[in-house]
């Protein structure tokens, strides 16, 4: 049961086709697990193209058309449930634990194997063909494990796609969504019983509180 969804302001900066890559892919992929927000995103989208219609004429982004052709088709995909992302993706390429698969709208980017980020913690870095400077990424971490205590210089979207993890906030599962802003200082543990994966965005570093957690966060770019 997914419990934590995107606002609404960010699935109609989503269909307004105002977020940047990086973001949307985020977005995407829990609109493609939750029935909830899909209803409301194909609404939102629907006044969009009604206040697209109505809107004056302006200039696009030169890259515009190519990254709206590769939403499309990251669209279409998730209408086919039986179409398996992980074995197109690039390899060597991350592997998820069973059971758990890569969103449809990482199809195409470029997937690293698993680094190693400290005990029981693991990370891949995501490139898109699109926008490969933005900072994706996949973070899979042990039962009882946690990420060391940060705050954030700008957003960080996760979206968990197996296991959990309770950050003093709440308890996050498969398919919720977070967005955590410069106002949340916190330290996601994973829960006990099986590994937890997430993909994760960051929009600028995040701000470690230990000097070796920063380190090591500057150097996976996280
Ligand atoms: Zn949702």
């Amino acid at each position: 049961m997914i419990q934590h969804h995107p606002g609404e302001e960010l699935l109609l900066t989503l269909a307004a086709g105002r977020l940047e890559s990086g973001p949307s892919v985020l977005i995407d992929a829990h609109v493609e697990t939750c029935e909830s927000c899909r209803v409301q995103w194909r609404h939102l989208q629907a006044i969009g193209g009604a206040l697209i219609d109505e809107a004056e004429p302006a200039l696009l982004k030169t890259d515009a058309l190519s990254r709206t052709l590769a939403r499309i088709d990251a669209l279409a995909e998730a209408c086919n449930p039986n179409e398996n992302v992980q074995g197109a993706a690039t390899t060597p390429h991350a592997v998820l634990p069973n059971g758990a698969r890569l969103p449809r709208s990482l199809r195409g980017s470029t997937i690293s194997r698993w680094h190693w980020m400290g005990p029981g913690m693991r990370w891949s870095r995501i490139e898109l063909s699109h926008e490969p400077q933005a900072s994706l990424f996949l973070l899979r971490i042990a039962p009882g494990r946690s990420l060391p205590i940060h705050s954030h210089s700008g957003v960080e979207f996760t979206q968990v796609l197996c296991g959990s993890f309770d950050d003093g906030r709440a308890v996050f599962g498969p398919g919720d969504f977070d967005a955590a802003d410069s106002g949340v200082h916190h330290q996601p543990i994973v829960c006990k019983g099986s590994d937890c994966v997430c993909l994760a965005y960051v929009s600028a570093p995040l701000k470690f509180d230990s000097k070796l957690a920063a380190f090591i966060g500057q150097r996976i770019g996280l």
